[in-house]
């Protein structure tokens, strides 16, 4: 069987690696490079943000992804020689409204997750800055450097003998044997599968999936080593530290189209939630800004599925603001679906539908 599959970020190249491993033959076509829009802009934090405020199937998925990701990233680690630097190393909330009910959730749904006192809370984050009298902490949440996840797959894209590769060369019309790009090259296949995130209603006629781009912007700043010790989240702002000490601080939610634009404002506004976190974090130089549409969707639950109206299309898009964590077990779920095998997860939540 062939297969090609439309947009090449965390979903898409996750998809062909996993299609590529059931024995088909595999193109991924992308309008520009592999790997550089939403999935490079997010954070990498591997769940979602006050996971207990979601509905059940993005739960659903994000506990089964969180079970795939340690063997995922050392497996791509070792595929491509590129580390992802996934860290599990915890995730903080302060000032958190409705402690019990995420309590409740934990117990029912099994991840690790308690209130702490400051003393605890300050021995796990020194730097934090003082007042804080409590905390709540899931020990087991991790997070992935995501612009070297998508380096890995990449390198694994571009080496692997059943896939090949089109960059720069976007979809222009797709039919159900196969599509024509932008350059009037015809790809033919016997299943196309759209993992275009943000763009995807864009290229699918009448509507049939409601997906719209949400731009989020971040900055980063250069501290050292040990700063900041793992994710600390407030008032729904973030911040994540990778290995060599970087913060990353996110993000903003604007609803203004196709536009990846950054500006004073945000860059402001997230520099003074990353103080009021961490006030010494002003000793140290904001070293980059950049913004990324992720491909939101009703209630932040994915589409994964045939298309109705067609035969042999697919597609598995609109992962919101979680598509880093949701990847392995929605790909684990279209991969089924397309080899018509019993899933692990109830497919029925994620039915595409207009
Ligand atoms: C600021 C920010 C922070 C985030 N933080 C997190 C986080 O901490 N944890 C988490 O789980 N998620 C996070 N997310 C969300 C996550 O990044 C997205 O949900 C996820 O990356 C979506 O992956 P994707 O592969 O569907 O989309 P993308 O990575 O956007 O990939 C879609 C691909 O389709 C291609 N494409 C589009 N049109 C065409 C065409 N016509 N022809 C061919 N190719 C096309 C694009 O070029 C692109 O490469 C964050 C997002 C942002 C913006």
């Amino acid at each position: 069987m062939k297969v090609v599959v439309v947009g090449g970020g965390a979903i898409g190249m996750l998809q062909a690696r996993s299609f590529a491993g059931e024995g088909y033959d595999v193109v991924i076509v992308d309008k520009s490079a592999l790997g550089r829009e939403a999935s490079w802009a997010g954070g990498g934090i591997i769940s979602p943000l006050y996971p207990w405020r979601y509905s059940e199937p993005v739960t659903a998925l994000a506990l089964r992804s969180q079970a795939l990701y340690p063997d995922l990233v050392a497996a791509l680690h070792q595929e491509s020689g590129i580390d992802p630097e996934y860290s599990g190393h915890g995730l903080l909330m302060l000032q958190v409204e409705g402690k019990d009910q995420a309590i409740r959730w934990a117990a029912k749904n099994g991840p690790w997750l308690e209130e702490i006192k400051a003393a605890q809370l300050y021995a796990l984050e020194p730097a934090l800055g003082q007042g804080h009298e409590s905390s709540l902490w899931m020990p087991s949440v991790g997070s992935v450097r995501n612009p070297r996840l998508l380096n890995a797959l990449r390198a694994l894209m571009h080496e692997h003998p059943a896939i090949e590769v089109i960059e720069n060369d976007g979809l222009a019309r797709f039919d159900e044997r196969g599509v024509t790009l932008e350059s009037g090259k015809r790809v033919d296949a016997d299943r196309v599968v759209f993992c275009s995130g943000a763009w995807t209603s864009s290229l699918l006629p009448n509507q049939r999936i409601k997906i719209e781009p949400v731009k989020g912007q971040m900055i980063v700043f250069d501290a050292p080593q040990g700063f900041v010790n793992r994710v600390v989240l407030s008032d729904g702002r973030y911040v994540i530290p990778r290995r060599d000490g970087k913060v990353v601080v996110g993000s903003t939610l604007e609803y203004c189209g196709f536009d990846k634009t950054t500006n004073d404002e945000a860059r402001q506004s997230l520099y003074g939630s990353a103080l009021a976190l961490y006030p010494e974090l002003k000793r140290y130089p904001v070293i980059h800004q950049w913004a990324g549409l992720r491909p939101g969707s009703p209630n932040g639950i994915p589409s994964i599925g045939p298309i109705s109206g067609y035969e042999n299309v697919y597609v598995n898009a609109g992962h919101f603001r979680n598509g880093l964590v949701l990847a392995p077990a929605s790909v684990e779920l279209l991969s089924d679906l397309v080899a018509k095998r019993a899933s692990k997860i109830d497919p029925k939540p994620y039915i595409p539908s207009p």
